[in-house]
């Protein structure tokens, strides 16, 4: 029997680990398929607090790692096939692992961006693509920029990028935008901003310097298709909360982020908490995920405190 299982090593996981380790309640950590999460798929991270000359994304979940590892976090690499949240304890089926069970659980297994599936894109993550203008923005100043997306996302994303780039283009798939009117109205409002609406982007282009030199897009009337000039490509599609596997046993959204409780970490179910990108598709930063985290981490070490009346043993 587990005291705490955390699901998930991005910044929220990572920072719950230290916490939990430092406080003795040797958590438990599954670390999935991409261990990191997505700060492993950025380079530079230069708003992380603490770094006067930024540093690289993969590094810092590594020292995270590392940070937690000195406190005595456990660390097995599984795939959560299913869970059962009827308890506690809780029940969870580990691939390659078998049957753990614990009296409280963090998830943490984050969300990631979507991406379009077109050539030129994976391989320039981090050279010209990304998915996040807060985190990449400076790097474009004076640089033309192109936001692809017509929902609030990519609105905001480009409103804010044109404090930065000389220009920013926007490419929507159709004439109407899914954005709300007052976001709509904003970027429409903003002399930087251009658009290209009912096209489809069909490649991103880079030179042998590995930047990133276009985007060939596809109008959805003619066929036509042109090369749009540009510096940085950001993708504003939407996001993904990874809980598919949590197969309905916690309250979510309509898109699968998990509810908590305002200004805590509870989920629906008590005992269980969520930090991190998983439970929030607004503020999607690195050091959100990690304050998020040290809640979870305390909230979960009071709990587990908290039901020390409970006779473990019998269950
Ligand atoms: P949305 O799902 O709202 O919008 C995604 C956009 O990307 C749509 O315009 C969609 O096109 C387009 N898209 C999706 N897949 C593809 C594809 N394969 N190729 C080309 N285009 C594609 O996601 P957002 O991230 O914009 O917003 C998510 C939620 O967060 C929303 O509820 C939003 O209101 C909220 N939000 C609120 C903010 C605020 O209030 N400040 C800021 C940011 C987000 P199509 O329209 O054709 O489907």
């Amino acid at each position: 029997m587990r005291r705490v299982v955390i699901l998930g090593t991005g910044p929220a996981g990572l920072t719950a680990a230290i916490y939990l380790a430092r406080a003795d309640m040797k958590p438990l950590i599954i670390e999935g398929s991409q261990p990191g999460g997505q700060l492993t798929m950025t380079r530079e991270v230069d708003n992380y607090p603490g770094f006067v000359g930024g540093v690289m994304g993969p590094e810092l979940m590594e020292n995270m790692r590392k940070q937690a590892e000195r406190f005595g976090a456990e660390f097995k690499t599984g795939w959560v096939n299913s869970l059962d949240l009827s308890g506690p304890p809780y029940r969870l089926r580990v691939e390659g692992l078998g049957d753990i069970l614990t009296q409280s659980l963090i998830i943490s297994t984050g969300a990631s961006a979507k991406f379009l599936n077109i050539p030129g894109e994976k391989e320039n993550i981090g050279r010209g693509v990304s998915t996040c203008a807060t985190c990449d923005g400076f790097f474009f100043k004076d640089k033309k920029i192109v936001v692809i997306g017509g929902g609030d996302t990519a609105m905001e994303e480009a409103h804010f990028l044109a404090k930065f780039g000389s220009e920013v283009r926007i490419v929507h798939r159709r004439n109407e935008l899914r954005a709300s009117k007052i976001m709509q109205n904003r970027a429409q409002q903003n002399k930087k901003i251009t658009w290209s609406l009912n096209k489809t982007p069909i490649e991103i282009m880079a030179n042998n310097k590995n930047e990133v030199t276009g985007l060939k897009i596809k109008d959805n009337g003619t066929g036509e298709e042109e090369i749009i000039e540009t510096d940085g490509i950001f993708i504003a599609i939407g996001h993904l909360p990874s809980t598919g596997f949590l197969k309905g046993q916690l309250n979510t959204d309509e898109t699968g982020y998990i509810i908590v409780k305002p200004g805590s970490t509870q989920t629906s179910v008590p005992g269980v908490f969520a930090c991190g990108d998983v439970q929030d598709s607004k503020y999607r930063q690195a050091i959100t995920a990690a304050g998020t985290g040290c809640m979870a981490a305390l909230d979960a070490e009071r709990y587990v405190e908290g039901s020390a009346v409970h006779d473990w043993s019998k269950a």
